[in-house]
């Protein structure tokens, strides 16, 4: 038997991944992982499914990734994903905001479908959200699949490069939380966060404001992103053992709308416990037999 493989942070199509949770656990059996995480974009709605279909040796993770925004770099805003992990799902709070973010989602990503269609693309706006149940996560990626369908790009990647980045005409912001007071809610539902891929692109944030954060009571930071090189890699490492913060190592999967392998990334053995440790909000679930 190799060494633990731990896989932190993935997504279904409970947000803007292509697979099922119950899919997505079984990916990850088959990449030969003995941890995955998932973590859908401001929801915990797959937890129960992924639970349920957990095959035997694998553990699950129950985790959300939340779309914060950061002010700590002289005021200017900067998005911020955080990456949430062992909490209790029922939290007020939480389940307050979650829900905000996920209709804020929803208005986002229909202004950006009808400023397609007011430019003359055959995009229909009620059409692209239509296929979004209740008030499931709408993400960019499902505007990508509009435009695939469309027959305007083949990828998910060309669809953001040519219409979905910011800058290319037709973005729209959402307001996001702001990262204290996601920390602080993630904390006080037992739970603990890691920063997401902090160097993914475009706008990022300061070491200093990684320090603040983890002043602040973030309790670690993903190293081993695939969008990061290694000299990103080398950056972070040196200031999580700094700041004293968890490093983490994820694929950040989405299944087919993005091109990395389940696994493709990992977490240290030692890392994983520290972040299990630390929580008290939820647990982790062993091969489907309850909680372990
Ligand atoms: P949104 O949450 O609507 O702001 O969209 C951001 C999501 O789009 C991220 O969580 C990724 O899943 C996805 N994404 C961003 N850039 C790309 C890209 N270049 N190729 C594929 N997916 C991307
Ligand atoms: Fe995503
Ligand atoms: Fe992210
Ligand atoms: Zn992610």
């Amino acid at each position: 038997m190799g060494a633990m493989r731990i896989d932190l942070h993935t997504h279904s199509v409970v947000s803007d991944g292509t697979e099922t949770p119950g899919e997505v656990v079984a990916a990850a059996a088959r990449a030969g992982l003995d941890v995955v995480a998932l973590t859908d974009h401001d929801t915990t709605a797959g937890w129960m499914a992924a639970v349920e279909a957990l095959p035997t040796g694998l553990t699950f993770v129950p985790g959300a990734e939340l779309s914060c925004v950061s002010s700590f770099d002289g005021g200017r805003p900067v998005s911020v994903h955080l990456l949430a992990y062992l909490f209790d799902p029922t939290s007020p709070a939480l389940v307050a905001e979650q829900r905000r973010l996920r209709l804020e989602r929803r208005t986002r990503l229909h202004a950006m479908a009808v400023r397609m269609a007011d430019d003359g693309l055959p995009i229909d706006a009620d059409e692209v959200l239509g296929l979004l149940p209740g008030d499931s996560p709408a993400g960019r990626p499902h505007l990508a699949q509009a435009l695939i369908r469309a027959g305007l790009v083949s990828t998910v990647a060309e669809a953001f490069a040519r219409y979905l980045n910011a800058g290319r005409g037709y973005y729209v912001p959402r307001r996001e939380t702001p990262v204290e007071t996601a920390i602080d809610m993630i904390n006080a539902a037992g739970g603990v966060t890691v920063f997401a891929h902090p160097r993914r692109h475009g706008r990022t944030v300061s070491a200093e404001a990684i320090a603040a954060l983890a002043e602040y009571g973030l309790t670690g930071v993903e190293v081993d992103h695939p969008d990061h090189d290694a000299e990103t890699r080398a950056e972070l490492r040196g200031l999580a053992r700094e700041l004293g913060l968890v490093q983490t190592g994820s694929s950040d999967y989405h299944g087919t709308n993005k091109t990395i392998p389940i696994g493709a990334e990992t977490t240290d053995p030692e890392a994983f416990e520290a972040l299990v440790g630390k929580a008290s909000g939820s647990q982790v679930t062993v091969n489907g037999l309850g909680p372990g």
